[in-house]
């Protein structure tokens, strides 16, 4: 009998006829996420489960889905996932780094471009028939060749973003959990520890994890440490950043402006008022998403969740001690 795998959304195909060729594939259509009881209930007897990061994945889904043997989500990012308690039940989680670092750089630097020079402002300005004449004064913005960029968490995306920053000859900081001597050497970065670097930086831009180390790692706290000229930019998850923090940051003056493609929540309530500053860019969580990206996304999200249902160690296993437990 073939594994029975459940897919939450609709992927791009390239994904879904790799896993129709080993498994009975159910897919959720609706644009919308499977809601919480159909989440439970469709995963009760299956052996995969391709997830996104939309999707809650607790100890109750996994006690509930008696046969589950792995989770592959389509993210690189897998706090939707309770890791430890996958690896304790002998679950295999995977993700996807690597094939979408590149064009997340793209949208993290697309967002720092933009928050600079205000680009969706100015677009809704002449949109809105406000554009009268060229003007000395109009649309001022700050800068961004030669300012210097603190990168917070030096990994796949922010190495790519550092990247970036040097063809617009900036000076690159960064802040890491560990230092990257290598990478220091290669683009000439200078390695700071957070509060020197929130001083210093005109643009911040965040891609650690969320973790319970870097929740709200963004506060009134660092953010009162950052220059009244400083725009910070979040394209890694919602929560790293305090929302009512930045709020009263951006509106008291004490940073320029805010590039978000992730909140907390995803999307933002109406009522948010974050939604109504000018200088506030907010894109609904589109880092990776390009035509080719995606579909690289679903090819390896689903040979991870075929590897594990054929009993091999997919290729992008993120817990790797659930492997000892396997094989006791
Ligand atoms: P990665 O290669 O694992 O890089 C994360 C970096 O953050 C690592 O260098 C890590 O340090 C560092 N880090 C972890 N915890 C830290 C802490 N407490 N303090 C300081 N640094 C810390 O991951 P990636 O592929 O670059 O992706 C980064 C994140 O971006 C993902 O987790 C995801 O949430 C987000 N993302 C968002 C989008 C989007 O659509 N907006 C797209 C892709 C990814 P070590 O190397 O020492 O572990």
């Amino acid at each position: 009998m073939q594994p029975k795998v459940f897919v939450t959304r609709a992927l791009p195909e390239e994904g879904l006829n790799i896993l129709r060729e080993v498994a009975e594939v159910k897919v959720w259509e609706e644009e919308l996420p499977p809601p919480r009881e159909v989440l439970l209930q469709e995963t009760a007897a299956v052996d995969g489960l391709l997830s996104l990061l939309t999707d809650r994945v607790d100890a109750e889904l996994m006690d509930r889905a008696r046969n589950l043997k792995v989770i592959s989500n389509y993210a690189v990012g897998f706090d939707n996932i309770d890791i430890p308690a996958a690896t304790r039940r002998g679950i295999m989680v995977t993700n996807t780094p690597g094939v979408l670092t590149e064009t997340s750089a793209d949208l993290a630097f697309a967002l720092l471009m933009a928050s600079a020079r205000r680009i969706v402002e100015a677009d809704k300005f002449v949109r809105a028939g406000k554009w009268k004449t060229w003007g000395p004064m109009l649309m001022l913005g700050r800068d961004v060749y030669g300012a210097t960029l603190g990168i917070v968490g030096l990994g796949r995306i922010g190495y790519a973003v550092a990247k970036r920053a040097r063809g617009f000859d900036m000076r690159v900081l960064y802040y890491s959990r560990n230092r990257n001597e290598q990478a220091e050497r290669e683009l000439g970065l200078e390695y700071a520890e957070l509060d020197r670097l929130l001083k210093e930086s005109d643009f911040v831009s965040l891609h650690v994890p969320l973790t319970a180390n870097t929740r709200h790692l963004i506060n009134k706290e660092t953010l009162g440490l950052m220059k009244k000229t400083a725009i910070l930019i979040n394209t890694s998850r919602g929560p790293v950043v305090d929302e009512k923090a930045l709020y009263e940051a951006l509106v008291n003056g004490d940073i320029a402006g805010a590039g978000l493609d992730v909140t907390d929540p995803e999307p933002p309530e109406m009522d948010n008022p974050l939604l109504q500053l000018d200088n506030v860019t907010i894109l609904p969580h589109i880092g990776s998403a390009s035509v080719a990206t995606r579909t690289r996304m679903a090819t390896i999200a689903a040979r991870n969740l075929v590897a594990g249902l054929k009993g091999e160690v997919p290729e992008h296993l993120v817990n790797k001690e659930v492997l000892e437990k396997l094989q006791k």
